[in-house]
């Protein structure tokens, strides 16, 4: 036990209760009398269950205070959770700020995690570790689970570690132990899991190991299984207090349901209508089954919502109505109408983003008869990470500071640095940091004593890694697997290098090139047999991370466009990363819907609501209703996080995957009450400015941004019918695409169509289940039918 956890115990504090007790509670004063109750109800449990804004965070805080200033409590005997380890600190500071002093000494305020991992090493013999136990990341948790997979001699191919390693996890958030593991979960992994799940748990155990779920699995079995241990806790955490309850998952709920079991002094606090984990295990039955579980449960309900203006909260409150099985809840507030939440919709995604940069910098100036409002208070929540990078580029672009939270920023994310260093290696042949990053990745069966051998070699003959690689193959220094793999680099690398300066080859063109060559996209995908190759099978991600990945390279591709060549990109990107600012200034918020929960900001953008990318097509297409109606709570937390001022847009056409995808606007958007809403009208829509691209859609334009127009128009329900019914699909690798809608003898000769990987031609012949299309771009080919569609359906095929 260390140090910092003797004191953490109780009645090793010198603060006095009585020299508490004596404060004054000036935070009682600023709550309103549903808050007081709940805030003065210390004894026994407490559900504070309310819609966003009503200040349920802010009653916990003060309940904190509360507990601390009247001496029922000693700051270590409250145990305090949050959900993210900001939302930790901010309850840290608001304690402080209500007591007028630091709280220094709240030991126990922390995410699940960070509390779990304290007590776990408190007891890590009971579980059979020892207390200097190391917590294994995703890499080391994945290497660990491919061996136990390659030992009991399965295919890891066909049943990839991170697929075990999710299962496991979702095991974990459960609180199932090999031991106790459900007969129905016999089948999963191909009937391996249940006996792979005790191998992997006995490994930690020899490497004296946990990962991240065991953190909280393993404590709350030491509490199952110690009696005397779970007492002590008991007596210990006299108070408990939970905010966002609605996210927590079993494993979670039966930790607290132990720790509070004694004398039941817990508040929860929480919205059903936020509940956004629900892909991670989050149930939110359990802030609905509170009263079950703790009879007798004062439950506050809170309804007056301080956050944001009527028209916000009556947005917010169209698009949840859309929800079933809702415990509903009216919000009222007493602020000023101030403005509608405004829609506005965009040609495409590039416009989207110079817009909102515009406004962002405008509100800061103060026009449009506002006082000027601080960059810190604004916001631009997205659905997906890969829409930052618009933005990112856009505020680079006009030198606007902003920050990234909740994940790196898209040019620090691993593929989008492994294809840079590819690139970097293509334009300058001597960059022996970016080689050293890929020559084994993909695996190319180099390892740490082959680069070793490369290096010396460099060092010797005083050239760069990529000749001294060439000069160690020229004299057979290179063996095996190695051998046959690096020498297809090198001749890559020679081949892409000289295209540079080939003036009929695009870099875009050049750079798809070699991601695909090398191997590097290929690796996300899963190995397919010689046979499946033949029939050309659809490619299949290898794993969960793989088609987000796949996104973000083709994203990155997309980037390239807007350079006149690599080298031009590689260098705006050199700038990109260095252009840290200090963290004292003023900067706009980057963020993910699911990050910003709990937090709120006077101006909040909303991009990005269009059919496929919000709600994610990904989303609805695994759980189905329940996958929609989650991302439709998502959308009211997007919405109630503004404050004074929410925008909502969309864009009638993106870029996915270098392909452009006219995209339908949001189901969300139509669920917005109209009175709540004011409809702006796009830039250029009058009068052109889109530039050259909109020059050959400028008919499909009209229709889109009629569109944005004719909100209240008879056309857009119509428009909304179709929406619903064919939505537009989360974009896949295109040669992952199957149209089986349209068979070859749909067409005739003559037909204009459409194919996801030469584009638009005309078909001159049918051939068995072959068509002889000749390409506008890239000329005559035979194609499989079921690859090719009518041109006039391009517009919705599902990339
Ligand atoms: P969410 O569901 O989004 O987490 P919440 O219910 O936790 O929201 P808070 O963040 O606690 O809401 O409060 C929202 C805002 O309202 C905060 O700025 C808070 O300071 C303010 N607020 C809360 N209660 C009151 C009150 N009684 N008087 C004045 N302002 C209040
Ligand atoms: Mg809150």
């Amino acid at each position: 036990m260390s140090s910092t956890d003797e004191n953490d115990a109780p009645g090793a504090l010198s603060l006095s209760a009585q020299a508490m007790a004596a404060r004054p509670m000036p935070y009682l004063d600023e709550l309103n009398p549903a808050q007081r109750e709940a805030v003065e109800a210390l004894d026994g449990p407490v559900l504070m269950l309310a819609g966003a804004g009503t200040g349920k965070t802010k009653a916990l805080t003060a309940r904190i205070a509360h507990l601390l200033t009247t001496g029922r409590a000693r700051p270590n005997e409250i145990l305090a959770v949050t959900f993210t380890n900001k939302a930790a600190r901010e309850m840290k500071n608001r304690v402080g700020a209500l007591l007028g002093h630091t709280v220094e000494g709240i030991p126990w305020l922390g995410t699940f995690h960070a509390i779990c991992v304290k007590l776990l090493r408190r007891h890590a013999e009971l579980v059979g570790l020892k207390s200097n136990f190391s917590i294994l990341d995703t890499d080391d948790q994945i290497r660990l689970l491919k061996q136990l997979i390659q030992a009991a001699g399965i295919d890891d191919k066909r049943w990839p570690a991170r697929q075990l390693a999710s299962i496991i996890d979702n095991w974990k958030n459960r609180a199932w132990t090999p031991e106790t593991l459900p007969a129905g979960e016999a089948s999963a992994f191909n009937g391996q899991g249940p006996e792979l799940y005790a191998q992997y748990q006995a490994r930690l155990k020899t490497l004296n190991a946990v990962d991240f779920g065991d953190l909280l699995l393993h404590v709350v079995t030491i509490f199952q299984q110690h009696d005397d241990v779970l007492a002590q806790y008991q007596r210990w955490f006299r108070y408990i207090l939970v905010d966002e309850y609605q996210d927590t998952n079993v494993a979670q709920y039966l930790w607290l349901r132990l720790l509070a079991g004694g004398h039941k002094n817990i508040c929860c606090v929480g919205d059903d209508d936020q509940s956004i984990y629900g892909w991670r295990g989050a149930e939110v039955g359990n802030i609905l089954r509170f009263e079950k579980d703790f009879p007798g449960a004062k439950v506050v309900r809170l309804e007056q919502n301080y956050r944001s203006t009527p028209h916000i909260l009556g947005a917010a409150a169209g698009v949840i109505s859309g929800n079933e099985g809702r415990l509903g809840k009216t919000l009222w507030t007493e602020v000023d109408e101030g403005e509608k939440v405004r829609l506005i919709g965009h040609w495409d995604g590039e416009e989207e983003a110079r817009w909102i940069g515009e406004e962002v910098e405008s509100m800061q100036r103060g026009t449009r008869g506002m006082t000027p409002m601080s960059l810190d208070d604004m916001a631009i929540l997205v659905r997906a990470s890969h829409q930052m990078r618009a933005f990112e580029d856009r505020f680079l672009t006009i030198g606007l500071p902003y920050r990234v939270i909740g994940g790196p920023r898209f040019y620090e994310r691993m593929e989008i640095r492994d294809a840079m260093a590819y690139f970097r290696v293509v334009v300058s042949g001597d960059d022996d940091l970016a080689f050293e990053r890929i020559v084994n990745t993909p695996k190319r069966g180099v390892g740490d004593k082959a680069l070793q051998n490369i290096q010396r070699a460099a060092r010797d003959l005083g050239v760069p890694l990529l000749d001294a690689t060439r000069a160690l193959l020229g004299a057979g220094e290179i063996k095996g697997k190695a051998k046959g793999e690096l020498e297809k680099l090198v001749a890559g690398f020679d081949r892409w290098s000289a295209a540079v300066h080939d003036l009929t080859v695009s870099h875009v063109e050049l750079a798809e090139t070699v991601l695909e060559e090398s191997g590097y996209i290929r690796s996300y995908f899963k190995p397919q047999t010689e046979e499946e190759e033949e029939r050309g099978d659809p490619l299949v991600p290898k794993d969960a991370e793989a088609p987000g990945r796949l996104e973000n390279l083709k994203e990155l591709v997309k980037a390239l466009e807007g350079f006149e060549n690599l080298q031009g990109f590689l260098e705006h990107v050199a700038l990109i990363m260095d252009n840290e600012s200090q963290e004292t200034e003023e900067k706009v918020t980057i963020m993910t819907l699911h990050a910003a929960k709990g937090l709120e900001y006077p101006a909040v953008f909303l991009p990005g609501w269009e059919d496929g990318l919000f709600p994610s097509q990904r989303s609805m297409d695994e759980s189905g209703l329940k996958g929609l109606e989650e991302e439709r709570r998502l959308a009211y937390v997007g919405i109630t996080r503004a404050e004074e001022l929410c925008t909502i847009s969309f864009a009638a056409n993106r870029r996915v995957y270098g392909q452009w995808q006219s995209a339908l606007p949001s189901r969300f958007i139509d669920e917005l009450p109209q009175e709540h809403v004011e409809v702006l009208t796009p830039p250029g829509l009058h009068g052109g400015g889109y530039g050259a691209a909109a020059a050959g859609m400028g008919a499909r334009m009209e229709d889109r941004a009629a569109r944005a127009d004719a909100y209240n128009s008879p056309g857009w329900k119509r428009m909304q019918a179709r929406s619903s019914t064919r939505p537009i699909s989360q974009p896949k690798e295109s040669r992952n695409i199957v149209i089986d809608s349209e068979a070859v003898s749909a067409f005739t000769q003559g037909d204009r169509v459409f194919h996801q990987k030469f584009g638009y031609g005309t078909v001159m012949g049918i051939e068995g289940d072959k068509l002889d299309i000749e390409f506008d771009k890239a000329g005559g080919k035979k194609v499989v039918g079921r690859f090719v569609m009518p041109a006039a359906n391009a517009d919705d095929v599902p990339f």
